[in-house]
């Protein structure tokens, strides 16, 4: 049987992804025809982005799952036309992009670089930071991301804490759970990384009462979601601070408008969404292997809990 892929993101996708997408599904030994229209009942398969065109499943009757591009998936779990099992993004480039990402701007708190890089006046200014062992580090979330970032930290020495859901056991990692174990997480946290899922139970994660939990003057770095920060709560603990540093990536509202006050803030470091990025090669390879999975009757990998939201 022909499995028949409707690849529903916007052109722009359809240029860097056609090329990799055919090469993995020829390797996966898939019989397909992979295209950007289909008539609805003849789709098998959706490699989705959720700002495409196609927001209504109703009409794709013999859909056998819809195969997210993102590795977010909170613009699509709670669309309720949507009744076949939903795979997100997993993908070794995805993630080796976010270590990358989340060390990098770690490091540049850890060791103070802006004191040297925006500083230098001519002035012979000795500043010696604490070893990374010295330097508590949270990461809020241990999924696929949270924990390739909480790992590589730990790798450096940093004394890491990880919080999520539910409990890990993860070797040279604190591991917390729970709502009630949130304060010690905080608290431990002179560097604090984001990297939950945005859904009911995690918007406003970091808030008023949560900001105050964290040491004097700690960094935030945000490649999760927006809404995981109360926005005003968190320029207000800037302001006073108690918070020294945001480096923010994901915001409620994207492109950031111009006029937000995190552009202006002399606190804040804002990047345009783009901790990691997925990667077409090998995100396509993610994408053949769950397609193979369904034409041989085998379990998805990467299936989202919709109940939960991620
Ligand atoms: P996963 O689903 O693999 O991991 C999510 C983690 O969050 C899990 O450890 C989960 O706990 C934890 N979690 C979820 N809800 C709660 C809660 N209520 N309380 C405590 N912990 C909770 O996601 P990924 O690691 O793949 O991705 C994380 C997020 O990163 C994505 O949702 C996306 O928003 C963002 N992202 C950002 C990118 C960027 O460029 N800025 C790129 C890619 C992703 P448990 O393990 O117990 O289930």
């Amino acid at each position: 049987m022909t499995a028949n892929i409707l690849f529903a993101a916007k052109p722009d996708r359809w240029t860097i992804y056609e090329a990799p997408l055919r090469r993995a599904l020829d390797a996966a030994g898939v019989t397909y025809d992979l295209r950007t229209g289909f008539a609805p009942e003849e789709v098998d398969y959706i490699v989705y982005a959720p700002n495409s065109d196609v927001q209504d499943f109703t009409p794709y009757t013999r859909l056998k799952a819809v195969l997210n591009l993102w590795a977010g998936v909170e613009n699509i779990t709670g669309n309720q036309t949507l009744t076949v099992p939903l795979a997100r993004m997993v993908d070794h480039g995805l993630t080796q992009g976010m270590v990358e990402w989340v060390t990098g701007h770690a490091l540049r708190h850890h060791l103070g670089m802006d004191a040297d890089i925006l500083g230098q006046d001519g002035t012979w200014r000795k500043h010696i930071p604490p070893l990374a062992s010295e330097r508590g580090v949270t990461v809020l979330g241990l999924g696929e991301l949270g924990r390739a970032c909480a790992e590589t930290l730990a790798s450096l020495g940093f004394d890491v804490t990880g919080w999520a859901r539910s409990p890990k056991d993860i070797p040279g990692i604190r591991c917390l759970h729970g709502d009630s174990a949130l304060a010690d997480a905080m608290a431990r946290a002179e560097i604090l990384v984001l990297l939950l899922p945005d859904t009911p139970a995690t918007e406003n994660t970091l808030n008023a009462r949560t900001l105050a939990q964290l040491p004097r003057g700690a960094c935030i770095i945000n490649p999760g979601r927006g809404p995981l920060i109360d926005d005003d709560a968190l320029l207000a603990a800037l302001d006073a601070g108690q918070v020294g540093h945001a480096t923010l990536d994901v915001f409620r509202t994207e492109p950031l408008p111009a006029d937000h006050p995190y552009w202006a803030h002399p606190n804040v470091t804002v990047t345009p969404h783009i901790a990691s990025e997925t990667r077409p090669e090998t995100a396509s390879q993610v994408i053949a292997e769950n397609v193979r999975r369904g034409e041989a009757g085998e379990p998805f990998l990467h299936l989202v809990n919709r109940d939960l939201g991620y």
